[in-house]
């Protein structure tokens, strides 16, 4: 797979915010925000701001950041989504820009142990936008 510059970068144009997404989490190196594709409601991509094709190329401190952040918004979304069951996937196909799925799952999702690629559900922007703030809303209410 080629290297890529940040400048042709997909997830580097949303910490530009010039790719608008459904954002859940945002401090001043990471970023956590709706997948545009769901695997299932409240899919999510937690990314370093800085570029890095993989997560394994990240400094192994800023490594450990991003998974806490990680553990900070899957809590946020076993709550909003009533369920324990939140599968972690570092993925790193689709967009060459270091990133963790974090895809709620459910009993019935129709899934298999890990999601189906083909599986996408349409989620109507306003749901989106719905999703979004309940999760944000449950992150703001954790301690820090
Ligand atoms: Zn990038």
């Amino acid at each position: 797979m080629p290297l890529i510059s940040s400048d042709d970068c997909v997830f580097c144009d949303i910490v530009r915010g010039a790719n608008p997404h459904e954002i859940v989490y945002e401090d001043a190196e990471f970023l956590g925000f709706l997948d545009k594709y769901p695997l299932n409601p409240g899919h999510t991509q937690v990314i370093p701001k800085s570029h890095y094709r993989w997560v394994w190329d990240m400094e192994s401190a800023n490594l450990g950041f991003l998974f806490m952040k990680a553990q900070r918004i899957t809590k946020a979304l076993q709550a909003v989504f009533d369920t324990e069951w939140i599968i972690a996937d570092t993925g790193g196909i689709g967009v060459p820009h270091a990133h963790v799925h974090l895809v709620p799952r459910f009993e019935d999702d129709g899934h298999g142990e890990l999601p189906d690629p083909k599986i996408l559900r349409e989620i109507p922007d306003q749901e989106m936008e719905d999703i979004a703030r309940k999760i944000r809303a449950e992150i703001e209410r954790m301690p820090q």
